[in-house]
C-alpha cells in the first residue's frame, strides 16, 4: 500500500505514544487536545491533498526505487518536472492548510540524504546510500509522514559545539555499539515531529575536524524511549484551548504553525538509521542541499499559498466595508500580489534552472540562487503583505469582540449595529479573525525565520554571485579598457 488516505493516516497517530508536554501539562492523545490535534488534522490534510485525483499531478510521484506511486513528499526529484511539482506541491498545501504542511523538512532532507549519501558511498566506501535508499522504499511504502530535524538549540552562537558550556545544544554522539548509536542533545523549533511518524535529523550546520561527535543524520520513529517534545506554547494556543468552539478561531481546523522542542536523552539508534556517522566532510554539503531544497520550497512557493489566502481574506474584508475599487486599496491588494507573485517567479526559476548534483547521483536539486531570492523577497515581502492585510482591515482586525459575542442577548444587538457595514456583522468579523490570525498571529517571525534567517540568504548572495563578471560587463560598456 503506497499511498494511506487520511483516515489510515488518522488511525496511525492514534496507536503513536509520543512523550509530547504542552503548556504545563503531558498530551496522552495527540487527538485530544486542541492544540496538537490541530497540528495532526494538517498533516491529515495532505493525505487527503494525495487522495483526489484533481491532484495526481502535483500530491503523486513515481517511486524510483520501486516504481509504485507514491506521496510526493517521500519522493526523491530525479529531473527538472520532479522539482517543479515540488513547488507546485508546496504552494497547493499552504494554500489548502493556511498552516505548515509538516511533511515539507522530511522531504527537503530526504532529498539531500538521496544525494550526499550517494556522494559518500562513491567518496569513502561508505554503504549509508544503501541504507538509505532501505529506509527510503520502507517509508514510501507506508506512506510515512516524515519531519525534518536540522536547527540545533546551539547555545552561544560565537562558539563551536566543542566549546559550548552544555554540549547538549547540539545532538551528539554518546556511545558506538555494534549494533547502532546512542545520541543525546537538542533540536528547535521541530515543525510537526510530534505527529508525524519518523524525524529526519540532519546536522545543523558545516562542520570541521575535530567535531566529529556532532557530524551525525539518522532518521528516528516517533515514541522512542528518551525521546521528548515540548511543544510551543502561546497565546494562540491558550486561545484554542479555552475558546470551547474552534469555528470562532482565525484558522478553526488547521490552526497556527505548531512545532516543538525535541529532546534526546540517551535514544538508541541502529545502524541501519544511521545515514552519516563522523564525517565531518560532508555535513556542510549535507546541509546546503537541504538548504537548496527548502528554500525554493518552505521559502518561496510555500508562502506564496499564505499569500494568496491572505489577499483574499483582505479583499473581502474591503468589500465588507465598501472600500474596494477606492484606487488606494486596489493599489495595495495589487502590490501584495506583486511580492507574492515575484517569489513565486522564483520558486519556478530555482526548479527549471535545477541540476542533478552530484553528477551521476541522479538526484535533483534546484538552482540556488534562485530559491534564495525567493526565500529573502518574500522574508521581506511577507510583512508589507500582513502589514497591507492590517491596514485594509481596520483597528477590528484587533479590537474585535468574540464573534460568539454577536448572539448575546444583552451585547449582541448593539454589536450587530457596530459590525454592519456593507456586509452583516458576522461577516465582517470572521474575515477580521482570519486577517488577524495572519497580520497579528506568529506568521511574521515564523516566514522570516523558517528555511534559515534571512542573513544567510544574503551571505548565498555574496557567494553565489559573480560580482568581478558584472564589473567587467559595466567596464566594457564604459569602455573603460583593462590595466
Ligand atoms: C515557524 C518555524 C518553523 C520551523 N520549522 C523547523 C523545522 O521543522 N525543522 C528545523 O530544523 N528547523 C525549523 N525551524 C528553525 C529555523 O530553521 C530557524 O529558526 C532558523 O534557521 C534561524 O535559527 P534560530 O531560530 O536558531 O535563530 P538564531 O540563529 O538565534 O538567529 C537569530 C539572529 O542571530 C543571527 N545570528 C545567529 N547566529 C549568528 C552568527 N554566528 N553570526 C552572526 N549572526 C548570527 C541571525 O542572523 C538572526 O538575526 C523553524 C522555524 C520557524 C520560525
Amino acid at each position: 500500500m503506497a499511498l494511506k488516505t487520511a483516515n489510515e493516516f488518522l488511525d496511525t497517530i492514534k496507536k503513536m505514544k509520543p512523550r509530547v508536554y504542552i503548556g504545563g501539562k503531558w498530551v496522552k492523545n495527540l487527538l485530544d487536545n486542541p492544540v496538537t490535534r490541530s497540528m495532526v488534522m494538517a498533516n491529515a490534510a495532505m493525505y487527503g491533498l494525495a487522495e483526489d485525483p484533481a491532484n495526481k499531478e502535483v500530491m503523486v510521484a513515481t517511486s524510483h526505487l520501486t516504481g509504485e506511486p507514491i506521496n510526493r513528499n517521500l519522493n526523491v526529484a530525479r529531473n527538472i518536472h520532479d522539482l517543479d511539482m515540488r513547488q507546485e506541491m508546496a504552494l497547493l498545501t499552504s494554500q489548502t492548510v493556511g498552516t505548515c504542511n509538516y511533511r515539507c523538512v522530511g522531504c527537503d532532507a530526504l532529498n539531500s540524504l538521496a544525494a550526499t549519501t550517494w556522494e559518500m558511498d562513491r567518496d569513502l566506501g561508505t554503504k549509508y546510500n544503501e541504507r538509505f535508499n532501505k529506509w527510503l522504499a520502507y517509508a514510501q511504502a507506508n506512506d510515512l509522514a516524515v519531519s525534518g530535524a536540522i536547527t540545533d538549540a546551539k547555545g552561544d552562537r560565537r562558539k563551536r559545539p566543542t566549546q559550548q558550556d552544555e554540549i547538549d545544544v547540539f545532538v551528539h554522539l554518546v556511545e558506538k555499539r555494534d549494533d547502532g548509536i546512542v545520541v543525546s542533545g537538542i533540536k528547535v523549533s521541530q515543525s510537526g515531529a510530534i505527529g508525524s511518524h519518523e524525524t529526519l535529523v540532519l546536522p545543523g550546520g558545516a562542520l570541521k575536524e575535530g567535531e566529529e561527535q556532532f557530524a551525525l543524520a539518522f532518521v528516528v520513529q516517533n515514541s522512542v524511549p528518551g525521546l521528548t517534545y515540548v511543544c510551543q506554547y502561546n497565546a494562540y494556543s491558550a486561545e484554542r484551548e479555552m475558546c470551547g468552539d474552534e469555528s470562532e478561531l482565525g484558522n478553526p481546523i488547521y490552526g497556527q504553525r505548531e512545532t516543538s522542542t525535541m529532546i534526546f536523552d540517551k535514544v538508541f539508534i541502529p545502524w541501519d538509521r544511521v545515514f552519516l556517522c563522523g564525517e565531518t566532510k560532508f555535513c556542510g554539503k549535507m546541509v546546503t542541499r537541504f538548504a537548496k531544497a527548502h528554500r525554493m520550497n518552505c521559502g518561496g512557493a510555500c508562502k506564496v499559498g499564505f499569500a494568496d489566502l491572505i489577499i483574499g481574506g483582505t479583499m473581502l474584508a474591503a468589500e465588507y466595508i465598501g472600500v474596494e475599487k477606492v484606487p488606494h486599496i486596489q493599489e495595495k491588494i495589487i502590490d501584495m500580489v506583486r511580492l507574492s507573485e515575484t517569489s513565486h517567479a522564483c520558486a519556478i526559476a530555482a526548479a527549471m534552472r535545477g541540476r542533478e548534483e552530484p553528477k551521476g547521483s541522479g538526484v535533483y536539486l534546484p538552482d540556488d540562487l534562485f530559491g534564495n531570492a525567493a526565500k529573502l523577497n518574500i522574508a521581506h515581502g511577507f510583512w508589507e503583505i500582513i502589514k497591507n492585510a492590517g491596514d485594509i482591515g481596520g483597528g477590528l482586525v484587533v479590537t474585535m469582540p468574540r464573534l460568539k459575542d454577536l448572539d448575546d442577548p444583552e451585547v449582541g444587538p448593539a454589536l450587530k449595529k457596530a459590525f454592519s457595514a456593507a456586509a452583516p456583522a458576522a461577516k465582517r468579523l470572521k474575515v477580521a479573525k482570519f486577517l488577524q490570525h495572519w497580520s497579528a498571529g506568529l506568521h511574521g517571525p515564523g516566514t522570516w525565520h523558517g528555511a534559515g534567517a534571512p542573513q544567510t540568504q544574503r551571505f548565498m548572495f555574496t557567494v553565489l554571485t559573480d560580482f568581478e563578471k558584472k564589473k567587467k560587463m559595466a567596464k566594457k560598456l564604459m569602455g573603460m579598457t583593462e590595466e
